[in-house]
């Protein structure tokens, strides 16, 4: 078995809404980023990049490139999915934690968690969506973004 660890953030800009993953949150900000600024799957696709011995999200999308401009990002972790696939890997489990302040994501983490087990090919049992504050401190506290945490465990 191998053991992955994601960690991503961004930052709050004008927007009406949070793409989180794959999920469309309302809220008073956006999220700022070259691509849909998905955090989560981020997060997400730089655990089972590294639980793979891959390097990370940003070797293989550069924010440099055009051609990720304002991409799904669940594009992105279907693209890591298919070399992981490549590689005979699949994933026993995921277990993620979005850290906000705002919006309320509570309601919104069984349609991220359906759409990322429809993205990994695994049941939905596989994943787990944790959200959490920081009680006002920190960066996130302040409303001034979000971050998330991942991690993966696959089987080889
Ligand atoms: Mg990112």
């Amino acid at each position: 078995m191998r053991i992955g660890q994601g960690f991503d953030v961004h930052a709050f800009e004008a927007g009406d809404h949070c793409r989180l993953g794959g999920v469309d949150v309302p809220h008073t900000q956006g999220l700022k980023a070259h691509s849909d600024g998905d955090v989560l799957l981020h997060a997400l696709c730089d655990a089972l990049l590294g639980a793979a011995g891959l390097g990370d999200i940003g070797r293989h999308f550069p924010d440099s490139d055009e051609a990720f401009r304002g991409i799904d990002s669940r594009e992105l972790l279907r693209r890591v999915m298919a070399q992981l696939d490549a590689r005979g890997l699949c994933v026993i489990n995921a277990d993620l934690t979005l850290v906000a302040q705002a919006p309320k994501l509570a309601p919104y983490v069984d349609a991220m968690r359906d759409t990322i087990a429809q993205d990994l090919g695994v049941n939905a049992s596989r994943i787990n969506i944790k959200a959490t504050t920081t009680e006002h401190l920190g960066f996130t506290g302040r409303k001034e973004g979000i971050a998330a945490f991942a991690v993966v465990l696959l089987d080889e």
